[in-house]
């Protein structure tokens, strides 16, 4: 149940009158870190492009485990390894604990949204006839899927995305249809602790483009999270992969990612990184209170 006068305000409040509104009412999930402004945001972009990076590596992980381990599927393969990528967040580490945890997730959504809304090139449209969703309705997906995973506490979602509450009103249900999934994959496909761990996920980092050496910083900074060999542990830790497979770090020539069922390589591109990075940069600050 939305509190009705947060409704009548709107749906598509800018971030700044949102984060005004939570410092008025103290409803933000994310206490003042009184870091200087231009510390945060570096924080927040860093954040954007770590959950991203790792939704991108968990949505990659959905199409290897369908392959790999011949997981069923009902609908269309993309708008699954989304879902499991989503509810992988959750399963993997466990992230719902920790007070950036929502925004990690808005982060996820938001990218859809920046997707959605830029100027692309034709090549880099996704068209009705694409086995992916539009962006627009994977940012739509994706923020039912944050707000439902927690309605009592994460209304603010509903006012920060837009999200309509026709929509909204069943996002509980689909979080849980999803979870539920998620967890029944989990249970089947789980490593039992008298298995020992044959196959690992190793993470590789190629060299970086020419033109990433702008973002060594960034490059850095990824590597020192240590966010992706993480993943790729519990990863490899909570499943009983049928073979060895890496998770490459590469310079495409195009901000992407894939996961090759013939090589058994998950390949996130630095460009995909970067472009994170551009598209951070251009989301308004988050400036929380
Ligand atoms: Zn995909």
């Amino acid at each position: 149940m939305l509190t009705p006068w947060l409704t009548a305000i709107g749906r598509n409040l800018h971030w700044r009158t949102l984060i005004q509104l939570c410092a008025a009412l103290n409803l933000c999930l994310v206490q003042n870190t009184a870091l200087p402004t231009e510390q945060q945001s570096n924080l927040d972009q860093l954040r954007f492009v770590t959950s991203n990076a790792e939704f991108t590596l968990l949505h990659e992980m959905g199409h290897l485990l369908i392959h790999e381990l011949k997981l069923p599927v009902l609908g269309r393969e993309e708008d699954a390894a989304d879902q499991l990528g989503f509810i992988g967040l959750f399963l993997i580490y466990d992230r719902q604990k920790t007070p950036d945890f929502p925004l990690r997730l808005l982060d996820v959504a938001d990218y859809w949204r920046l997707e959605w809304q830029r100027t692309k090139q034709p090549a880099e449209e996704i068209y009705a006839w694409d086995s992916h969703a539009l962006d627009e309705q994977r940012f739509y997906n994706i923020a039912c899927l944050a707000y439902g995973s927690d309605p009592k506490n994460l209304e603010w979602i509903i006012q920060t995305t837009g999200l309509p509450e026709e929509r909204a009103f069943y996002c509980q249900d689909e979080y849980e249809q999803a979870k539920y999934a998620a967890l029944w994959f989990r249970e089947h496909f789980k490593r039992s602790h008298q298995q020992p761990v044959k196959h690992r996920i190793q993470v590789v980092y190629d060299s970086p483009p020419y033109q990433f050496d702008g973002d060594s910083d960034l490059l850095e900074k990824v590597k020192a999270s240590g966010e992706l060999e993480a993943l790729a542990k519990r990863a490899s830790e909570f499943f009983a992969l049928p073979r060895d497979l890496t998770l490459r770090i590469s310079s495409c020539g195009t901000p992407d990612s894939w996961y090759n069922s013939h090589s058994g390589e998950l390949t996130l591109c630095y460009e995909h990184i970067a472009h994170f990075k551009k598209l951070a940069s251009q989301r308004p600050a988050l400036i929380l209170p």
